[in-house]
Protein backbone atom coordinates (compact mmCIF):
# COMPACT_ATOMS: atom_id res chain seq x y z
CA UNK A 1 0.00 0.00 0.00
CA UNK A 2 1.06 3.74 -1.05
CA UNK A 3 0.97 5.36 2.13
CA UNK A 4 -0.81 9.04 2.13
CA UNK A 5 2.11 10.46 4.39
CA UNK A 6 5.74 9.08 5.34
CA UNK A 7 9.05 10.38 7.51
CA UNK A 8 12.19 10.61 5.29
CA UNK A 9 15.10 9.39 7.09
CA UNK A 10 18.86 9.67 5.64
CA UNK A 11 21.87 8.34 6.73
CA UNK A 12 22.79 11.60 8.37
CA UNK A 13 19.44 11.38 10.49
CA UNK A 14 20.68 8.01 11.68
CA UNK A 15 24.23 9.05 12.67
CA UNK A 16 22.45 11.76 14.53
CA UNK A 17 20.46 9.76 16.53
CA UNK A 18 23.28 7.07 17.53
CA UNK A 19 25.44 9.92 18.18
CA UNK A 20 23.46 10.93 21.44
CA UNK A 21 23.01 7.60 22.47
CA UNK A 22 27.38 7.32 23.06
CA UNK A 23 26.63 10.90 25.54
CA UNK A 24 25.35 11.34 28.94
CA UNK A 25 22.55 12.93 27.84
CA UNK A 26 19.29 11.04 26.66
CA UNK A 27 16.40 13.18 27.73
CA UNK A 28 16.70 17.30 28.40
CA UNK A 29 20.81 17.65 27.73
CA UNK A 30 22.31 20.25 24.44
CA UNK A 31 20.58 18.38 21.67
CA UNK A 32 17.53 19.75 22.88
CA UNK A 33 18.55 23.44 23.21
CA UNK A 34 20.24 23.01 19.95
CA UNK A 35 16.67 21.45 18.39
CA UNK A 36 15.56 25.04 20.02
CA UNK A 37 17.09 27.68 18.37
CA UNK A 38 17.35 25.79 14.87
CA UNK A 39 13.28 26.00 15.04
CA UNK A 40 13.44 29.24 16.10
CA UNK A 41 15.25 30.00 13.04
CA UNK A 42 13.33 28.62 10.70
CA UNK A 43 9.96 30.50 12.55
CA UNK A 44 10.84 33.76 12.22
CA UNK A 45 13.85 33.71 15.46
CA UNK A 46 10.89 33.34 17.72
CA UNK A 47 11.32 31.43 21.19
CA UNK A 48 10.74 27.66 20.61
CA UNK A 49 9.91 25.08 23.44
CA UNK A 50 10.40 21.64 22.06
CA UNK A 51 7.74 18.79 23.84
CA UNK A 52 6.30 15.27 23.18
CA UNK A 53 4.18 15.92 20.52
CA UNK A 54 1.65 18.30 18.30
CA UNK A 55 -0.85 17.29 20.53
CA UNK A 56 1.68 18.51 23.80
CA UNK A 57 2.65 21.57 22.08
CA UNK A 58 -1.42 22.87 22.09
CA UNK A 59 -1.68 21.70 25.97
CA UNK A 60 1.32 23.77 26.57
CA UNK A 61 0.22 26.65 24.75
CA UNK A 62 -3.40 26.92 25.58
CA UNK A 63 -1.97 26.21 29.12
CA UNK A 64 0.52 29.30 28.58
CA UNK A 65 -2.22 31.40 27.58
CA UNK A 66 -3.73 31.04 31.03
CA UNK A 67 -7.09 28.86 29.27
CA UNK A 68 -8.75 27.53 32.29
CA UNK A 69 -12.74 27.18 33.47
CA UNK A 70 -15.09 29.98 32.61
CA UNK A 71 -13.26 30.77 29.34
CA UNK A 72 -13.95 30.70 26.05
CA UNK A 73 -11.37 29.40 22.93
CA UNK A 74 -12.64 29.90 19.32
CA UNK A 75 -11.55 26.88 17.36
CA UNK A 76 -11.74 25.67 13.93
CA UNK A 77 -13.69 22.65 13.07
CA UNK A 78 -11.67 21.15 10.10
CA UNK A 79 -8.66 19.64 12.24
CA UNK A 80 -7.89 17.03 14.45
CA UNK A 81 -9.32 16.57 17.11
CA UNK A 82 -6.50 17.83 19.82
CA UNK A 83 -7.00 21.24 18.54
CA UNK A 84 -10.28 21.31 20.56
CA UNK A 85 -9.50 18.97 23.02
CA UNK A 86 -6.56 20.13 24.36
CA UNK A 87 -8.60 23.36 25.17
CA UNK A 88 -11.33 21.39 26.53
CA UNK A 89 -9.42 19.26 28.70
CA UNK A 90 -8.56 22.55 30.85
CA UNK A 91 -11.79 23.56 31.27
CA UNK A 92 -12.40 26.05 28.72
CA UNK A 93 -15.83 26.31 26.81
CA UNK A 94 -14.65 25.64 22.67
CA UNK A 95 -17.12 27.59 20.75
CA UNK A 96 -16.27 26.31 16.90
CA UNK A 97 -16.29 28.59 13.82
CA UNK A 98 -16.29 28.02 10.60
CA UNK A 99 -13.74 27.67 7.79
CA UNK A 100 -13.70 29.74 4.68
CA UNK A 101 -14.93 27.43 1.68
CA UNK A 102 -12.05 27.46 -0.40
CA UNK A 103 -8.96 26.68 2.23
CA UNK A 104 -10.80 25.16 4.89
CA UNK A 105 -8.53 27.51 6.99
CA UNK A 106 -10.59 29.45 10.00
CA UNK A 107 -13.14 32.53 8.20
CA UNK A 108 -12.48 35.86 10.21
CA UNK A 109 -15.82 37.08 9.87
CA UNK A 110 -17.10 33.66 11.31
CA UNK A 111 -14.51 34.02 14.20
CA UNK A 112 -15.30 37.42 14.76
CA UNK A 113 -19.14 36.29 14.91
CA UNK A 114 -18.02 33.68 17.78
CA UNK A 115 -16.11 36.17 19.96
CA UNK A 116 -17.48 36.24 23.87
CA UNK A 117 -16.49 39.06 26.55
CA UNK A 118 -14.82 35.67 28.07
CA UNK A 119 -12.64 34.63 24.65
CA UNK A 120 -9.27 34.04 25.73
CA UNK A 121 -7.71 32.48 22.66
CA UNK A 122 -9.06 31.99 19.10
CA UNK A 123 -7.09 28.88 17.56
CA UNK A 124 -6.78 28.37 13.83
CA UNK A 125 -5.35 25.41 11.85
CA UNK A 126 -2.96 25.94 9.03
CA UNK A 127 -4.73 23.19 7.29
CA UNK A 128 -3.13 21.40 4.79
CA UNK A 129 -0.06 23.71 5.13
CA UNK A 130 -1.82 26.82 4.00
CA UNK A 131 -1.20 29.54 6.29
CA UNK A 132 -3.76 31.37 8.21
CA UNK A 133 -5.79 34.84 7.27
CA UNK A 134 -3.57 35.59 10.07
CA UNK A 135 -4.10 39.69 9.90
CA UNK A 136 -7.22 40.09 10.50
CA UNK A 137 -7.62 37.35 12.71
CA UNK A 138 -4.82 38.51 15.21
CA UNK A 139 -6.55 42.22 15.19
CA UNK A 140 -9.80 40.37 16.34
CA UNK A 141 -8.20 38.52 18.68
CA UNK A 142 -6.17 41.39 20.26
CA UNK A 143 -9.14 43.78 20.01
CA UNK A 144 -11.41 40.98 22.77
CA UNK A 145 -8.43 40.74 24.04
CA UNK A 146 -7.40 37.40 23.56
CA UNK A 147 -4.51 35.47 21.81
CA UNK A 148 -4.05 34.52 18.58
CA UNK A 149 -3.11 30.48 18.65
CA UNK A 150 -1.98 29.01 14.91
CA UNK A 151 -2.08 25.31 15.15
CA UNK A 152 0.86 24.56 12.23
CA UNK A 153 0.79 20.66 13.14
CA UNK A 154 1.13 20.81 8.82
CA UNK A 155 2.46 24.16 8.28
CA UNK A 156 6.60 24.42 9.43
CA UNK A 157 8.23 26.01 6.74
CA UNK A 158 5.78 27.65 5.00
CA UNK A 159 5.15 31.59 4.71
CA UNK A 160 2.44 34.52 4.22
CA UNK A 161 2.84 37.26 2.51
CA UNK A 162 6.60 36.71 3.12
CA UNK A 163 6.40 36.30 6.57
CA UNK A 164 7.57 32.62 7.67
CA UNK A 165 5.18 30.28 10.09
CA UNK A 166 5.62 31.00 13.52
CA UNK A 167 5.88 34.94 13.00
CA UNK A 168 2.12 35.35 12.44
CA UNK A 169 0.58 34.17 15.55
CA UNK A 170 0.93 35.12 19.46
CA UNK A 171 1.27 31.11 19.85
CA UNK A 172 2.25 28.44 17.25
CA UNK A 173 2.10 24.81 18.09
CA UNK A 174 3.97 22.13 15.05
CA UNK A 175 3.93 18.79 15.26
CA UNK A 176 6.81 16.08 14.60
CA UNK A 177 4.87 12.64 13.86
CA UNK A 178 6.43 10.84 11.28
CA UNK A 179 3.39 11.88 8.72
CA UNK A 180 3.96 15.53 8.93
CA UNK A 181 6.65 17.92 7.79
CA UNK A 182 9.54 16.66 9.38
CA UNK A 183 9.67 14.30 11.96
CA UNK A 184 11.21 13.31 16.03
CA UNK A 185 9.27 10.25 15.67
CA UNK A 186 6.94 11.45 17.89
CA UNK A 187 7.09 15.49 19.32
CA UNK A 188 6.20 19.12 18.85
CA UNK A 189 6.97 22.78 20.26
CA UNK A 190 5.41 26.04 20.68
CA UNK A 191 6.90 29.19 19.32
CA UNK A 192 6.06 32.53 20.98
CA UNK A 193 6.08 35.77 19.94
CA UNK A 194 6.08 37.27 23.68
CA UNK A 195 8.83 35.91 26.57
CA UNK A 196 5.87 35.54 29.04
CA UNK A 197 4.18 33.12 26.88
CA UNK A 198 7.60 31.12 26.42
CA UNK A 199 8.32 31.36 29.64
CA UNK A 200 4.96 29.94 30.40
CA UNK A 201 5.57 27.20 28.09
CA UNK A 202 8.69 26.25 29.63
CA UNK A 203 7.37 26.29 33.21
CA UNK A 204 4.57 24.08 32.11
CA UNK A 205 6.63 21.28 29.98
CA UNK A 206 8.48 20.61 33.08
CA UNK A 207 5.97 20.27 36.11
CA UNK A 208 5.86 24.05 37.02
CA UNK A 209 8.94 23.96 38.49
CA UNK A 210 11.04 26.59 40.16
CA UNK A 211 15.00 26.44 40.30
CA UNK A 212 15.70 30.33 40.36
CA UNK A 213 16.08 31.12 44.30
CA UNK A 214 15.02 35.01 43.43
CA UNK A 215 11.53 33.63 43.04
CA UNK A 216 11.32 30.97 45.41
CA UNK A 217 8.72 31.57 48.00
CA UNK A 218 11.09 28.85 50.29
CA UNK A 219 14.84 29.97 49.04
CA UNK A 220 16.28 28.75 52.07
CA UNK A 221 15.12 25.20 52.44
CA UNK A 222 18.61 23.89 50.85
CA UNK A 223 20.79 23.82 47.73
CA UNK A 224 18.46 20.89 46.32
CA UNK A 225 15.40 22.90 46.40
CA UNK A 226 12.95 23.59 43.63
CA UNK A 227 9.05 24.31 44.06
CA UNK A 228 5.88 24.39 42.12
CA UNK A 229 4.14 27.40 41.84
CA UNK A 230 1.89 26.13 39.16
CA UNK A 231 0.70 22.78 37.95
CA UNK A 232 2.34 21.47 35.02
CA UNK A 233 3.35 17.85 33.75
CA UNK A 234 6.10 16.27 31.96
CA UNK A 235 6.06 16.84 28.17
CA UNK A 236 10.14 16.86 27.98
CA UNK A 237 11.24 15.71 24.61
CA UNK A 238 14.22 13.94 24.87
CA UNK A 239 17.80 14.97 23.34
CA UNK A 240 17.45 11.73 21.24
CA UNK A 241 14.72 12.89 19.44
CA UNK A 242 15.55 16.42 19.36
CA UNK A 243 18.74 15.20 17.69
CA UNK A 244 16.74 13.84 15.10
CA UNK A 245 14.56 16.78 14.64
CA UNK A 246 17.97 19.14 13.87
CA UNK A 247 19.39 17.01 11.49
CA UNK A 248 15.69 16.94 9.79
CA UNK A 249 15.56 20.58 9.86
CA UNK A 250 18.77 20.55 7.39
CA UNK A 251 16.42 19.31 4.89
CA UNK A 252 13.36 21.34 5.90
CA UNK A 253 13.59 23.38 2.92
CA UNK A 254 14.47 20.32 -0.07
CA UNK A 255 10.97 18.81 1.82
CA UNK A 256 8.73 22.07 1.57
CA UNK A 257 9.83 22.17 -2.48
CA UNK A 258 9.90 18.45 -3.07
CA UNK A 259 6.01 18.88 -1.60
CA UNK A 260 5.42 21.83 -3.32
CA UNK A 261 6.04 19.49 -7.10
CA UNK A 262 4.49 16.66 -6.20
CA UNK A 263 0.92 19.62 -5.65
CA UNK A 264 1.91 20.79 -8.59
CA UNK A 265 2.02 17.44 -10.28
CA UNK A 266 -1.31 16.52 -9.34
CA UNK A 267 -2.91 19.94 -9.61
CA UNK A 268 -1.52 19.45 -13.34
CA UNK A 269 -2.77 16.29 -13.90
CA UNK A 270 -6.18 16.70 -12.53
CA UNK A 271 -6.92 20.40 -13.61
CA UNK A 272 -9.04 19.19 -16.46
CA UNK A 273 -11.65 16.61 -14.26
CA UNK A 274 -14.68 18.64 -13.46
CA UNK A 275 -15.88 16.19 -11.45
CA UNK A 276 -13.18 17.17 -8.58
CA UNK A 277 -11.47 20.36 -7.38
CA UNK A 278 -8.07 20.66 -6.66
CA UNK A 279 -6.56 22.76 -3.58
CA UNK A 280 -6.89 26.76 -3.38
CA UNK A 281 -3.94 28.66 -2.45
CA UNK A 282 -4.64 32.74 -1.11
CA UNK A 283 -2.47 35.18 -3.07
CA UNK A 284 0.45 35.60 -0.23
CA UNK A 285 0.39 32.24 0.80
CA UNK A 286 3.79 29.62 0.16
CA UNK A 287 2.31 26.68 1.56
CA UNK A 288 5.03 23.82 3.27
CA UNK A 289 1.91 21.56 1.52
CA UNK A 290 1.46 18.90 4.12
CA UNK A 291 -2.16 17.52 2.32
CA UNK A 292 -3.51 17.20 -1.12
CA UNK A 293 -6.78 17.48 -0.32
CA UNK A 294 -8.44 16.69 -3.23
CA UNK A 295 -12.58 17.78 -3.13
CA UNK A 296 -15.11 15.15 -4.57
CA UNK A 297 -17.98 16.98 -6.15
CA UNK A 298 -20.15 14.81 -7.56
CA UNK A 299 -21.02 12.65 -4.26
CA UNK A 300 -19.02 9.75 -5.07
CA UNK A 301 -15.96 10.64 -2.29
CA UNK A 302 -16.40 7.22 -0.37
CA UNK A 303 -16.61 5.23 -3.46
CA UNK A 304 -13.21 6.94 -5.01
CA UNK A 305 -11.90 6.31 -1.82
CA UNK A 306 -12.34 2.54 -1.93
CA UNK A 307 -11.74 2.00 -5.35
CA UNK A 308 -8.48 3.84 -4.51
CA UNK A 309 -7.85 1.90 -1.49
CA UNK A 310 -8.69 -0.91 -3.70
CA UNK A 311 -5.80 -0.47 -6.03
CA UNK A 312 -3.12 -0.51 -2.95
CA UNK A 313 -3.31 3.72 -2.63
CA UNK A 314 -3.12 4.55 1.47
CA UNK A 315 -5.96 8.02 0.51
CA UNK A 316 -7.24 9.31 3.75
CA UNK A 317 -9.57 11.64 4.70
CA UNK A 318 -8.97 14.98 7.00
CA UNK A 319 -11.03 15.20 8.96
CA UNK A 320 -14.35 14.70 10.36
CA UNK A 321 -15.56 18.28 12.17
CA UNK A 322 -14.01 17.94 15.17
CA UNK A 323 -17.63 18.62 17.01
CA UNK A 324 -18.96 15.06 15.45
CA UNK A 325 -16.69 13.24 17.68
CA UNK A 326 -19.20 12.07 19.96
CA UNK A 327 -17.59 13.40 23.08
CA UNK A 328 -18.66 16.41 21.52
CA UNK A 329 -21.56 15.80 20.49
CA UNK A 330 -22.33 14.32 24.00
CA UNK A 331 -21.68 18.19 25.46
CA UNK A 332 -24.66 19.12 22.98
CA UNK A 333 -22.58 19.95 19.91
CA UNK A 334 -25.23 19.89 16.83
CA UNK A 335 -24.12 18.64 13.75
CA UNK A 336 -25.16 21.85 11.27
CA UNK A 337 -23.16 24.05 12.95
CA UNK A 338 -20.39 24.94 10.70
CA UNK A 339 -21.88 24.18 7.05
CA UNK A 340 -18.82 24.84 5.27
CA UNK A 341 -16.50 22.85 7.08
CA UNK A 342 -19.36 19.86 7.02
CA UNK A 343 -19.40 20.47 3.34
CA UNK A 344 -15.49 20.43 3.14
CA UNK A 345 -15.14 17.40 5.34
CA UNK A 346 -18.20 15.29 2.84
CA UNK A 347 -16.04 16.11 -0.13
CA UNK A 348 -12.05 15.79 0.99
CA UNK A 349 -9.72 13.04 -0.06
CA UNK A 350 -6.46 13.44 0.74
CA UNK A 351 -3.70 11.91 -2.18
CA UNK A 352 -0.70 10.39 -1.28
CA UNK A 353 1.89 13.45 -0.34
CA UNK A 354 5.23 12.65 0.83
CA UNK A 355 8.89 13.84 0.01
CA UNK A 356 10.45 10.38 -1.61
CA UNK A 357 6.66 9.86 -3.51
CA UNK A 358 8.28 9.82 -7.22
CA UNK A 359 7.05 11.03 -10.07
CA UNK A 360 5.92 7.85 -11.30
CA UNK A 361 3.83 7.50 -8.29
CA UNK A 362 2.05 10.86 -8.50
CA UNK A 363 1.19 9.70 -12.03
CA UNK A 364 -0.13 6.23 -11.15
CA UNK A 365 -2.28 7.88 -8.61
CA UNK A 366 -3.68 10.78 -11.00
CA UNK A 367 -4.59 7.98 -13.50
CA UNK A 368 -6.51 5.97 -10.93
CA UNK A 369 -8.68 8.96 -10.42
CA UNK A 370 -8.85 9.99 -13.98
CA UNK A 371 -9.94 6.34 -14.52
CA UNK A 372 -12.36 6.24 -12.12
CA UNK A 373 -14.37 9.60 -13.75
CA UNK A 374 -13.89 7.90 -17.12
CA UNK A 375 -11.05 10.31 -18.22
CA UNK A 376 -9.02 7.22 -19.58
CA UNK A 377 -5.52 8.56 -21.54
C1 LIG B 1 -1.11 15.90 13.94
C2 LIG B 1 -1.91 17.04 14.40
C3 LIG B 1 -2.01 17.39 15.76
C4 LIG B 1 -1.46 16.54 16.85
O1 LIG B 1 -0.09 16.26 16.72
P1 LIG B 1 0.52 14.92 17.38
O2 LIG B 1 1.99 15.16 17.24
O3 LIG B 1 0.03 13.77 16.57
O4 LIG B 1 0.07 14.87 18.78
C5 LIG B 1 -2.71 18.53 16.10
N1 LIG B 1 -3.31 19.28 15.16
C6 LIG B 1 -3.26 18.97 13.85
C7 LIG B 1 -3.93 19.85 12.86
C8 LIG B 1 -2.58 17.83 13.43
O5 LIG B 1 -2.56 17.50 12.14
Amino acid sequence: MLPYGRQSISSADVEAVTAVLGTDWLTTGPAVSRFEEDLSAVCGGHRAVAVTSGTAALHVAYAAAGVGPGQDVVVAPLTFVATASAAALLGANVIFADVSEDTGNLDPDAAKAALTSSTTVVAGVDYAGHPIDADPLRALAQEAGALLLEDAAHSVGGTWHGRPVGDLADLTTLSFFPTKNLTTAEGGAVVSTRADLDAGARSFRNHGLVRDKAVQRFPDEGPWHQEVHAFGLNYRLPDLLAALGSSQLTRLAAFTARRAEIHARYDAALADVSEVRTPSRREGAEPAWHLYPLRVLDGRRRELFEFLRSREIGVQVNYIPAYWHPVFADLGYRRGLCPNAEEYYSQQLSLPLFPDLTDADVDRVAALVREFFGHGE
